[in-house]
């Protein structure tokens, strides 16, 4: 489909001449060029200023090699990356992943939606991603160790608390942090806390980073079902994956009074219709790291699907917190058919464009990534503020603090996708404001 704004249209022509082969990031920049016509018009210095042009564009790309020795003594050669993206608002900040699909297109895709997810937290960071094609699944402790070691061999160069901070994603959890921690250290001897977030809580670490994303984005949904005169009580939802920001979407739906009856890794899904036991899934994923089929070997009455579709479950509520491109139209018409009437992205870009119409077209509550899952950066930037101060906060402070950020992102998106011509639909508003804030201070900063 051709976009209505010629120029914008050209631009998005340029984009895929000038970065082929990346789907991910093509994928990205349209649905923000897509939502961005209304505020060209509306600020004529946007476009005079070639902002546009000029964010898609990251202001730097960093690839390097990793290499690294198995426990055996194999070697073997990763690659590692950092795309710092757009630091208008503060120093770069996003996350790393690990997983085998990581390319370049991936990582610009997500230091792209970055840019405008922390402009919309309010907060003073930049956009920025990074992480490694290296596979973290069935690795020793001391494999894992000598990656992260590794792979900050290069980076260190490149980070810091005011120029670039990065934090976990997928496959980089707390062990990571901390390995990559302490060779920043080794390496510039400094300790310079604040130069990664999600770290231990004995060495700098923030209360209520590990539930952020997934406590955030329940946050959301609340908000949106809040404007619909509702609530999570009684409301039976699926979250998938069973990972950081499922296990935290899960913990947080059930003190609200729903009840989740399904979650799922990357082989299969469980579906418990007496609620999923959030316990017994932290025991398997977070602290033996086992695949969630041996759920099923503790509770009896629980069925697992291999290869399972988990969007077939009839469900109220869904919150993606797994993966990009987790459900497509069809999925997202099964949803909808079967009385679904919330979404809630805690996994980024998890909704395909043609899914996204159908939510939108259904009316239902629809809250993107971007919005929706910036609970976890939002909160990296307030363990940010208390290493600055050598502070840290009580955990009911601080969820208080991510409550309130996430309810001035509702309302901001719900406000500016009205303001826009759009309301309740919350893509426009979050494109909207996030990119007016970023184009602001670019305008005021000159051409750079
Ligand atoms: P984790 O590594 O902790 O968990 C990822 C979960 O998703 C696992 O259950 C994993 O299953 C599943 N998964 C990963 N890749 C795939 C795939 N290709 N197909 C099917 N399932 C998959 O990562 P997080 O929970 O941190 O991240 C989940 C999502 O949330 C990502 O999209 C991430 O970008 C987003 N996010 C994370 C934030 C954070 O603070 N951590 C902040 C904002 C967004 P398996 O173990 O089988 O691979």
């Amino acid at each position: 489909m051709v976009m209505k704004d010629e120029k914008l249209e050209s631009i998005y022509q340029d984009v895929l001449r000038r970065n082929p082969g990346e789907a991910e990031f093509h994928q990205a920049a349209r649905e923000v060029l897509e939502s961005v016509g209304p505020v060209l018009a509306k600020y004529p210095e946007f476009r005079e200023r070639k902002i546009i042009e000029r964010i898609i564009e990251p202001e730097r790309q960093i690839i390097f090699r990793v290499p690294w020795q198995d426990d055996k003594g194999e070697v073997h050669v990763n690659r590692g990356f950092r795309v710092q993206y757009n630091s208008a608002l503060g120093p770069y900040k996003g996350g790393l992943r690990f997983h085998p699909s990581v390319y370049l297109g991936i990582i610009k895709f997500l230091g792209f939606e970055q840019i405008f997810k922390n402009a919309l937290t309010g907060l003073p960071i930049g956009g920025g991603k990074g992480g490694s094609d290296f596979d973290p699944k069935g690795k020793s402790d001391d494999e894992i160790m000598r990656f992260c070691q590794s792979f900050m061999t290069e980076l260190w160069r490149y980070i810091g608390e005011h120029t670039d901070v990065p934090a976990g994603d997928i496959g980089v959890g707390g062990r990571e942090i901390g390995y990559l921690y302490g060779q920043f250290k080794r390496l510039t001897s400094r300790y310079e806390a604040g130069v990664l977030t999600g770290k231990g809580l004995d060495y700098g670490g923030s209360l209520v980073r590990t539930e952020a994303t997934g406590y955030g984005a329940t946050f959301f949904v609340e908000e949106m079902l809040k404007v619909r005169k509702d609530s999570f009580d009684g409301k039976r939802c699926v979250v998938s994956g069973s990972g950081n920001v499922a296990i935290y979407t899960v913990e947080k739906i059930h003190q609200l009074g729903g009840k989740v009856v399904a979650c799922s890794d990357s082989n299969g899904y469980i579906l418990d219709e007496k609620g999923i036991d959030l316990e017994l899934v932290k025991q398997l994923k977070e602290r033996e790291r086992r695949r969630i089929k041996d759920y099923v070997e503790y509770r009896k009455h629980a069925r697992y699907v291999d290869g399972g579709n988990i969007w077939e479950i009839p469900c109220q509520v869904a919150m993606p917190s797994a993966t990009q491109n987790e459900i497509n139209g069809k999925d997202a018409a099964l949803l909808v058919k079967n009385g679904c009437i919330a979404v809630g992205e805690g996994a980024n870009m998890p909704t395909t464009p043609e899914g996204i119409q159908v939510f939108l077209q259904a009316g239902i509550a629809y809250g993107p990534g971007k919005a929706a899952n910036a609970g976890g950066v939002a909160t990296s930037a307030l363990e940010m503020q208390q290493n600055a101060s050598r502070d840290s906060w009580t955990f009911e402070y601080t969820e208080k603090r991510l409550a309130n950020i996430m309810k001035n992102i509702h309302q901001t998106c719900f406000e500016t996708a009205e303001e826009f011509g759009a309301k309740g639909n919350y893509v426009v508003g979050a494109n909207i404001a996030g990119f007016i804030k970023v184009a602001k201070a670019m305008v005021a900063h000159g051409l750079i």
